[in-house]
């Protein structure tokens, strides 16, 4: 089965990602590209002038389609079976642009924040939380559709501690602290475009220290018995330093936590390497295999070496070693516009499509 896929938002930073990781992908074909009015009428090729973020050429499919408003709901949802979402505008109107998409019958998978903390939007990492897709039937008659619905990807901060702590919560996490390094194509920027980032770090990255507080709450919550929202888990309790670092891509996360049955270093490395995931056993094309890598070498996981583990779908941990505050610390990486945006959002694609809830029209 071929799926007809929009991504709006394909001239940014994470639309262009998305725009790669289409090229070739088995099950999904693009067939519209959306970005604001400034892009509207233009091809896509003369659209990402001088701002294409990579080394290789433009994929030769999307060179020549022409970029359609994102305003144009309709004539857009005649043409996909679904859209990718990942656009900078403030949230109110991303959150009605989204939930127009919903109403015209269009499912949604959005990499933005304006969604992720109602209480019936999943907020997807389809290795850790698949299960929370059941609340879409909630949200189909919240919204009044049948096929619409929105599904969001948590913020990319979250993306290398989150899985490396899941595997663990059996043992009780009661406390969490973790310092995070991340990269500059996290704020859609490259160095070209951002010169003052290099030989600099930036001690603040704006309302990302509350996203990395809350957003694994909602990761590990729970469908509530009615099937009607996800109940966020009420700890552990995080407390989150967030900076911003000169590096392309790739977060690091230092992270020191603590537990109500101290693990030992075997068990924690084992539960890692042991971690199996649904996307695995269903074969999902974006699924990695494994998840979770642990390196023994004292200074890995390295960002330059190791973002691209599991086609940069992988998490990378390292440095497990006691703390002297909290119980254990560890360093650990993942790539932030493939795992933490573009390439989350399609594996989340994947699982929506496999598990039914995203169909194909014809
Ligand atoms: P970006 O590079 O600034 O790209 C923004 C995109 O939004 C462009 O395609 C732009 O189109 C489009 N846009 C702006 N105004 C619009 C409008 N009125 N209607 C329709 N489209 C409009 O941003 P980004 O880094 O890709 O991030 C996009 C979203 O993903 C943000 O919500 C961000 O928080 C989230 N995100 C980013 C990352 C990351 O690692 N970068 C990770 C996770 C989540 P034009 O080119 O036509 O202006």
């Amino acid at each position: 089965m071929r799926y007809r896929v929009g991504v709006i938002g394909a001239t940014g930073m994470v639309g262009q990602r998305f725009v790669r990781l289409l090229e070739n992908h088995p099950w999904f074909r693009v067939t519209a590209l959306c970005a604001s009015p400034s892009s509207a009428g233009k091809t896509y090729e003369e659209a990402v002038k001088g701002r294409w973020a990579f080394d290789c050429p433009i994929p030769e499919y999307a060179k020549r389609i022409t970029v359609t408003d994102a305003a144009q709901v309709e004539k857009v949802a005649a043409e996909v079976d679904f859209v990718f979402c990942a656009v900078s505008l403030p949230k109110s109107e991303t959150r009605a642009l989204e939930e127009a998409y919903a109403r015209a019958e269009v499912p949604v998978v959005s990499n933005n924040s304006a969604c992720r903390q109602l209480p019936d939007v999943p907020m997807m990492i389809p290795e850790i939380n698949g299960g929370h897709a059941g609340v879409i039937a909630a949200q189909r008659r919240r919204l009044g559709t049948k096929r619409g619905f929105i599904a969001v990807k948590p913020n990319c901060s979250i993306q290398s501690y989150v899985p490396a702590l899941t595997p663990l919560l059996g043992c009780g996490i009661q406390k969490i602290s973790v310092c995070t390094y991340q990269a500059i194509s996290g704020a859609g920027k490259t160095f070209a475009r951002w010169p003052e980032m290099i030989d600099n770090v930036i001690p603040y990255i704006g309302g990302e220290e509350e996203k990395s507080e809350q957003e694994p709450l909602k990761v590990w919550g729970t469908l509530s018995p009615s099937g009607d929202e996800i109940i966020s888990a009420a700890e552990p309790v995080i407390s989150a330093q967030c900076l911003r670092v000169p590096v392309s891509d790739g977060h690091m996360a230092a992270v020191s936590v603590s537990f109500e049955r101290k693990p030992s270093a075997e068990e924690m490395i084992a539960a890692w390497r042991q971690f199996r995931t649904e996307p695995e056993r269903m074969g999902l094309p974006s699924a990695p295999s494994p998840f979770l890598q642990y390196f023994d070498e004292p200074d890995r996981p390295q960002t330059r070496l190791d973002r691209d583990f599991g086609g940069g779908m992988g998490v990378s941990i390292g440095r497990l070693r006691e703390d002297r505050i909290f119980d254990w610390r560890f360093v650990c990486l993942s790539h932030n516009t493939l795992r933490g945006a573009a390439g989350g959002g399609v594996l989340t694609a994947e699982y929506l499509c496999a598990k039914g809830l995203i169909e194909a029209k014809e």
